[in-house]
């Protein structure tokens, strides 16, 4: 289990679409791995972070919450603000205290941004289910048409309404 370098506290594990993420339920600070954090945040902000963590031109301050050694502070400007966050560079995961996960900015895709939340939760459950059924009939090609055919009929269901 991970603990907050803060509190020295055990995380909570949540599942987010983009993977897990652990939160202390006592500061709100998060820990988040770099390949998570790819699909939420753009591209040229983890990159840069990434980079300066392995440069290894920052101090040390907090330990990191997955391998417990003591990592460098990154700074990065958002919104003419500066956040100093705790990166390890070994277990590629980033620390965020309270609110600054929140506070950057996220990167967004076109079709959730269209799709009501129910519609994407259905569209999400279709997709499981058509992959499980997928993986059973791998070699049955009249049933993958028929997968293929139920999510083309809900994807019209969905649209239908915009
Ligand atoms: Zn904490
Ligand atoms: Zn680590």
């Amino acid at each position: 289990m991970y603990n907050c370098p803060e509190c020295k506290i055990q995380l909570n594990k949540s599942l987010n679409p983009a993977g897990i993420i652990w939160t202390c339920p006592t500061c709100s600070g998060k820990a988040i791995s770099v390949y998570v954090l790819k699909k939420l945040i753009p591209d040229n902000i983890i990159n840069k972070l990434w980079e300066r963590a392995k440069s290894c031109k920052y101090n040390v301050r907090r330990e990191c919450p997955i391998c417990n050694k003591s990592i460098p502070e990154v700074p990065i400007v958002n919104e003419d603000k500066t956040i100093y966050l705790d990166i390890c560079a070994k277990c590629h995961f980033i620390w965020f205290d309270g609110q600054e996960y929140e506070s950057l900015p996220k990167r967004e895709k076109e079709t959730e941004k269209e799709l009501s939340p129910e519609a994407r939760e259905a569209l999400a459950k279709f997709q499981v289910k058509i992959a499980d059924e997928r993986y059973e009939y791998v070699y049955d090609n009249v049933w993958l048409d028929m997968g293929q055919a139920i999510v083309e009929t809900v994807l019209f269901m969905i649209f239908r309404r915009f």
